[in-house]
């Protein structure tokens, strides 16, 4: 099957979309973007993703290039065509094309891609296995709770996770605390039973699927504590995880090669996973 993209209006195949060279996106990373999971051809919190869109777009004074019922009906129908169940769909939003100049154009419209493709969503394999982590410098602008393109600091992260052998990489703030992944967000679990999480300020993007996990856990009657880390503190941590919408929730079974707990998935990072599986597949 070929896939198809929505870009401004129109439905493209995927090898043929294009936006234009002087598109801002593409110029500053004048833009911010949503990654929604589906499962089962069902969107896992839809609203949420489009309402952090809004925020951002809110952020960085971008208009809204349609209103939200219409940009549900270009996602679905983004769906329907390249046939996705278990998958992504990816927007982005740019301030559009216009001559280059950093100042805002006084008549670019922005610019609105919408793709979509099937992959495995919250991978079982390595919820079983647990994934490891490195943790390096946070190195991106003050701004990380906007969901923005400009993604070169996370980029290079990613890429040095992956020559090390690990799945994601830890960025860490000046004091020496963990921020969030470069495409997740971060927890520990301490000796108290105390689930810990960053508190979702500025300096990192507010996950959705963190949301989520704060659902689960007060159901469960844990106690949820948003306050930064130190790596030594996830070190000794009972157990690690982390968050995203693609991922669900993993195990996080080493740091900087070094094991959490007894190096093997926590017992609540497995309750986590299965509850947040069970969320998605509509079984609460
Ligand atoms: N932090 C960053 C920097 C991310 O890119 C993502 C992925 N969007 C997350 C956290 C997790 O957010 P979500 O649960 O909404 O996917």
């Amino acid at each position: 099957m070929s896939r198809i993209a929505y870009v401004n209006g129109r439905y493209v195949p995927h090898r043929l979309a294009r936006v234009h060279v002087e598109d801002r996106g593409f110029q500053f990373a004048d833009a911010v973007y949503e990654v929604i999971a589906l499962r089962h051809g069902a969107f896992i919190d839809e609203d949420r993703h489009l309402a952090r869109l809004t925020r951002s777009r809110g952020e960085v004074r971008l208009a809204a290039p349609m209103s939200d019922a219409a940009l549900k009906l270009v996602i679905r129908e983004t769906v329907r065509r390249n046939q996705v169940r278990d998958g992504i769909v990816y927007l982005q939003v740019t301030r559009g094309a216009a001559p280059r100049d950093f100042a805002f154009p006084l008549a670019a419209k922005p610019s609105l891609v919408v793709t979509a493709r099937s992959q495995r969503i919250a991978d079982p394999r390595l919820v079983e296995r647990g994934i490891a982590v490195i943790t390096l410098p946070d190195q991106r602008w003050k701004r990380p709770d906007i969901k923005s393109v400009a993604l070169l600091p996370n980029v290079l992260a990613k890429q040095q996770a992956k020559e090390a052998a690990a799945y994601e990489a830890w960025q860490v703030d000046g004091d020496g605390n963990v921020t969030e992944g470069t495409s997740s967000n971060a927890w520990i679990v301490n000796d108290a039973g105390e689930v810990i999480t960053r508190q979702a300020d500025t300096g990192i993007l507010n996950g959705v699927t963190r949301l989520g996990l704060f659902d689960i856990i007060a159901r469960a009657g844990l106690r949820l504590v948003e306050r930064p880390f130190s790596v030594a503190e996830a070190l000794g941590a009972r157990e690690a995880l982390l968050t995203s919408a693609t991922n669900g929730v993993l195990p996080v079974v080493r740091i900087d090669g070094q094991p959490v707990g007894e190096g093997r998935p926590g017992p609540l990072a497995l309750a986590f996973a299965s509850a947040y599986r069970a969320f998605m597949e509509g079984l609460e």
